[in-house]
């Protein structure tokens, strides 16, 4: 094995992150590996959150222990993932990830690794018996390498996210710079930006999400490499940019997120169709309902509310779904199969680049198909309506409509109320203009037939 690099060290008395700020499982099993002689480090995006002084959102553990050595170790462990790669530690209401050193290889998800998975044109699958595979564009497949701790850092995706927390002395393990691009709030990958963008293009999609979420900017030379390949983002399977999209888009910065991928050149490889739609103005005004919609989740994620993928969904597309089904309608579709035939070519168009589940395509369509009927007050069975799946969702979409457009106030009220109370708020009565009687239904029943047959 070749020489490892030497690490800048950061000892405990400089920088802010101690002990009572890391998850006690994740303690635990730190000193439990320390203790057995092993190398345990915490590492990745939990390291670089309490340097920053944010919450991580998970903990992840490194260590020169290879699985079934940790499987000895705790009695809590399920080795995990295609070859038993990895550990999950599991506790009451957690798991923690326990991993051993790797060398160079982009992270492998579950769903790349899935042999049932179509694999992308030009891809070669992935075989249980070639630890290294490079597709034809260039992209790692797969590689299963364990390595040493300064090889693990090297793997990893930008300088902020290869920092490592040492349980021996508490100090802060630096193989690449990146305590210092945290001091800038600086992005920058880990070599050179045109390999490690192309070994593994959802890297560009992690790029932007931190630059949004944290306010860092993208560093010049990672940033030139991003335009230059981001046409090559359609290469990452469609789950794992799925994944990666609702990270972006809920992450609590979702506006600033899809401002920078539309910059970057991300975002019209991933939705086409939509931003076809969004370069062609409607009556001369460009389309910015997106970008309102996406600061009013942003505003709900603040106050700790949570966002479904279909509401999300639903407020990023609705305008451009809502046009192209009333669109349909002027041809005399009815507004029912308007909406279905607007979402399902959406879908169709979508689901082979950013794999929206089916459950997800359908409560869409919900939503939408709700704003029609929310239009009536009360309108036939509004009690099945308040049944409906996808009622929750619908009733913020109308809400966010209202607040971001001033549209709907009345039918919002009205809803607001009904669903609050589970009692008939009054329906304001339209005035008839005179001479307008009602025409007669085309829907009589014909004299003598039976009122119920049953
Ligand atoms: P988050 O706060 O979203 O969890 P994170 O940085 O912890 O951010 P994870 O997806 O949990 O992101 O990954 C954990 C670590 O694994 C990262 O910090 C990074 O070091 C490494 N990593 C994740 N994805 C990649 C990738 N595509 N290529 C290289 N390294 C990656
Ligand atoms: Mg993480």
């Amino acid at each position: 094995m070749e020489q490892d690099i030497i690490p800048r060290i950061i000892p405990r008395a400089e920088h802010r992150i101690s002990r009572s700020l890391i998850n006690p499982n994740a303690l635990r099993i730190l000193y439990r590996l320390k203790d057995n002689g092993n190398i345990a480090y915490l590492v990745g995006g939990s390291v670089r959150d309490l340097l920053l002084g944010r919450e991580p959102k998970d903990f992840d553990v490194v260590t020169d222990a290879t699985p079934l050595q940790i499987k000895k170790l705790f009695r809590n462990c399920r080795l995990v993932g295609r070859r038993f790669r990895l550990a999950h530690l599991h506790f009451k209401d957690e798991i923690i990830e326990v991993a051993t050193f790797r060398a160079s290889a982009p992270e492998e998800t579950e769903e790349e690794l899935d042999p049932t998975m179509p694999a992308r044109v030009g891809a070669v699958r992935p075989s249980r018996h070639q630890p290294h595979l490079v597709s034809e564009e260039g992209v790692v497949l797969r590689d299963n390498l364990f390595g040493t701790a300064g090889e693990d850092a090297l793997r990893r995706d930008f300088t902020i996210n290869a920092l490592a927390y040492n349980i021996v002395d508490f100090s802060i393990i630096d193989y690449v710079g990146g305590v210092e691009d945290l001091e800038r709030g600086v992005i920058r990958t880990i070599g050179d930006p045109m390999i490690r963008f192309t070994e593994d293009p959802v890297r560009m999609l992690r790029a932007v999400r931190f630059a949004a979420l944290l306010g860092f900017t993208i560093e010049e030379k990672s940033w030139r490499a991003l335009e230059a390949n981001a046409p090559a983002i359609t290469l990452a399977t469609a789950p794992r940019l799925y994944e990666e999209l609702l990270k972006l888009f809920l992450s609590g910065e979702g506006e600033k997120g899809y401002q920078l991928v539309r910059k970057g050149g991300l975002f019209t490889p991933l939705f086409p169709g939509f931003s076809a739609w969004l370069d062609s103005e409607s009556d001369g005004f460009p389309h910015i309902r997106i970008s309102r919609n996406l600061e009013w989740i942003d505003q709900l994620n603040g106050r700790g509310k949570t966002v479904s993928p279909p509401l999300l969904f639903a407020l990023m597309f609705g305008e451009y779904l809502e046009e192209r089904a009333a669109n349909m309608r002027e041809e005399g579709v009815t507004p029912q199969e308007a909406v279905n035939a607007a979402v399902a070519i959406f879908l169709a168009e979508e689901v082979p680049l950013v794999a929206i589940p089916h459950r997800v395509g359908l409560a869409l369509r919900d939503i939408l198909t709700l704003q029609n009927r929310f239009q009536r007050i009360p309108g036939k069975r509004p009690e099945a309506i308040l049944g409906r799946l996808a009622f929750k969702d619908a009733l913020t979409y109308l809400r966010c409509r209202y607040e971001v457009t001033g549209e709907g106030a009345k039918a919002l009220a009205w809803w607001e109320l009904y669903s609050r109370d589970n009692a008939m708020p009054p329906v304001e009565k339209k005035k008839e203009p005179a001479g307008s009687a009602k025409p007669r239904s085309r829907r009589r029943r014909r004299k003598g037939v039976p009122k119920n047959v049953n």
